[in-house]
């Protein structure tokens, strides 16, 4: 059962569904309007409500002298999550300005000791081990625990987390033995700047530099959160949040076969042109790919959104027509906050940069905060969409929620982080969404540098690791399949095919191929051809799995990384399993390895896909006493598991 306070009411989720008490005011969810708290302690008006999808929604209104405040939660019948969201409105005769508002304020109970669990998200400055894990005792009397989530540079020298943790009564040691405990998972449905402050009786997570104003009307809205109750282990907490976030969160799958085979062009650099992009479609066919992207250097120039009339004279429609008639679906990457400040946009709307220095291949920004600029940038989309059949895009660009101070701008000064998330890139994707439905959206933005439950609402898939050496992109995936499903984990691949190479782009996915196919080798061709095969085999399996973090790549030793690492994915009925094993450099060349979430009386066949071994054990057996693998240093194992059925007594 989880219970929040909002003004006089105490909202509880139980298994029939939310309850509700009015109770003494405690701790609330706080909303600052001129530098001051609102007092949330007036009337309050409830009303119940039931949602298309059979969601019960409780609505609170509390009016606090100048504003009314609103809070929604909404619940699922059988579901133990809550979403809650918020908004406040100017009943006043003059502008107010929104300074402060929290998205969600938590009690704990002082005992027992609480232990939090957060994933960091990527940065190519704050250190190499990318989606490290960790796991932090919430002491009585100790500091406050911050993290800091949504959109950070790349280029961010701190540590910035997914925006998704999980608290537990239970630790769990560095073996990830199984500690049953219980507790809840949080998620975050804001794209900008965030933090969350963790104490062992209260957990509090609020926007970063608010200054919202608000005409006399006007209503500002709380991003949204979702709590969810769990027991089990940290892989639980991460299945429960996959599991609410594909049926609640994400846009759906666009077919049965997603995550998809990608070829992307990024292999060539910028140097494409028509006659590489129709020869490597005809390789894609001939591997089965399902996609072609073409990445930065199809345009014109950044911000000036029309095919290069030198590399692509006849425009993009051949290509596309190219890639549907071999069934591939076709893509386009795009910057969409970048322009180079001589293309014509900037040229004619100097104003609409917030700065004119360098950031992303020489592109300045754009301030999507900016209304005229977030409705040009919206209608070169579509344009885009319907002139070359466009299927597909992958939205790249160095930190997606601009800092902007002008004071020229829609939006008040001092509050790009919440205008340039919610009314600039979020408006813009969800926009161009609701025109064209059947494209789908990819986010990428200069790695995983805004891996929030926003994210994963516009998004149909997300970048982890902004880095394709392949043991950096394990540790991505690794990391990064806590919090998302593994179709969540952009696979992508710039290394030659080799079995360990294509080995470890083959959990998570899509699986994005970005070498240049157009001069591989027959025996190159083969080999890949062989890997997509069998990832297609696989990655229905492991997209809908429950993950288990058997051992982390913790070790980025010199680029290659050291040691063994292991990960699984288990049916959710239990009856098949896969899991990958990997040795980078070093270590010894046995390792025992411990697949576990199996049926412990259940037989199952485990069959070692490379060393052509086959042997029977229960789930209790697969898991105590393990499996041996012998790999020399820089290669992989499958371990393919299979329930047999039972024999019926004599
Ligand atoms: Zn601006």
């Amino acid at each position: 059962m989880t219970t929040w306070n909002i003004g006089p009411a105490n909202v509880q989720q139980t298994n029939d569904g939310l309850a509700w008490t009015l109770v003494a005011p405690s701790e609330l969810p706080r909303v600052e309007v001129d530098g001051q708290t609102v007092a949330l302690t007036g009337p309050v008006t409830v009303e119940r409500s039931v949602a298309a999808d059979g969601a019960e929604v409780l609505r609170f209104t509390i009016t606090a002298g100048k504003v009314q405040v609103t809070r929604w939660f909404q619940a699922w019948p059988g579901e133990a999550f809550v979403r809650t969201w918020g908004a406040v409105e100017n009943c006043s005769d003059r502008e107010l300005t929104v300074t402060g508002a929290e998205l969600l304020r938590l009690d704990l109970t002082a005992t027992p000791l609480w232990y939090l669990f957060h994933v960091n998200q990527f940065s190519w400055r704050y250190r190499p081990d990318f989606f490290n894990e960790f796991q932090v005792p919430l002491t009585p009397g100790g500091a406050p625990l911050e993290l800091r989530m949504g959109a950070f540079p790349a280029a961010c020298w701190e540590a910035t987390s997914c925006g998704w943790f999980a608290v537990s009564d239970a630790a769990q040691n560095a073996l990830h033995k199984q500690q049953v405990g219980h507790g809840f998972v949080v998620g975050i449905e804001f794209n900008g700047k965030s933090r969350v402050l963790a104490e062992a009786t209260q957990i509090v997570s609020r926007i970063d530099e608010l200054n919202h104003r608000l005409a006399p009307g006007e209503t500002f809205e709380i991003p949204a959160c979702f709590v969810g109750s769990y027991e089990g282990d940290w892989d639980d907490a991460g299945h429960v949040t996959q599991r609410y976030a594909e049926a609640h969160v994400h846009p759906p799958r666009p077919d049965d076969r997603y995550p998809w085979v990608q070829f992307n062009t990024w292999g060539f650099g910028q140097d494409i042109n028509e006659a590489t992009a129709l020869a490597a479609i005809d390789r894609c066919a001939q591997l089965g790919a399902e996609v072609i992207v073409l990445d930065l250097g199809w345009a014109t120039q950044i911000g000036e959104w029309r095919a290069d009339p030198v590399k692509f004279p006849r425009g993009l429609l051949p290509v596309a027509e190219h890639a549907h008639a071999r069934g591939l679906k076709f893509g386009l990457h795009m910057p969409l906050a970048q322009v180079n400040v001589d293309s014509p946009v900037a040229r004619e709307h100097p104003d609409w940069l917030p700065h004119r220095y360098p950031e992303y291949f020489g592109a300045a920004a754009l301030c999507l905060g900016h209304q005229p600029c977030r409705e040009w940038l919206t209608t070169q989309i579509v344009r885009l969409i319907d002139d070359y059949q466009v299927d597909y895009f992958v939205q790249d660009g160095e930190d997606m929620v601009k800092r902007c101070d002008r004071a020229d701008h829609t939006h008040a000064p001092g509050n790009s982080n919440y205008a340039n998330a919610v009314q600039g890139l979020d408006a813009v994707i969800e926009t161009v969404r609701a025109l064209r439905p059947h494209v789908i959206w990819e986010n990428c933005e200069n790695g995983g540098c805004m891996l929030t439950y926003k994210m994963a609402r516009l998004y149909t898939t997300s970048v982890t690791v902004d880095n394709i050496a392949t043991y950096a992109t394990r540790q991505g995936i690794y990391g990064a399949s806590y919090p998302f499903s593994p179709r969540y984990s952009v696979r992508y691949m710039q290394d030659d095919p080799t079995p360990y190479t294509l080995r470890s782009a083959m959990f998570g996915g899509p699986l994005i191929l970005m070498q240049r196919i157009t001069d591989w080798t027959p025996e190159q061709m083969a080999l890949t051809k062989a890997a997509l095969d069998q990832y297609k085999e696989f990655r229905a399996l492991i997209r809908d799995a429950r993950i288990v973090h058997l051992l982390p790549p913790r070790w980025n030793v010199q680029g290659q990384g050291w040691g063994w690492d292991a990960i699984q994915a288990v049916a959710p009925d239990q009856s098949r399993s896969v899991v990958m094993v990997y040795r980078a450099q070093g270590d010894t060349p046995q390792k025992v390895i411990r697949p576990r979430g199996l049926r412990t009386e259940g037989i199952y066949r485990v069959r070692l896909t490379d060393a052509g071994k086959t042997l029977e054990l229960t789930g209790e057996a697969i898991a105590e006493q393990g499996i041996e693998i012998a790999l020399p240093e820089f290669s992989a194992e499958i371990i393919q598991l299979s329930s047999l059925p039972v024999l019926a007594d004599h």
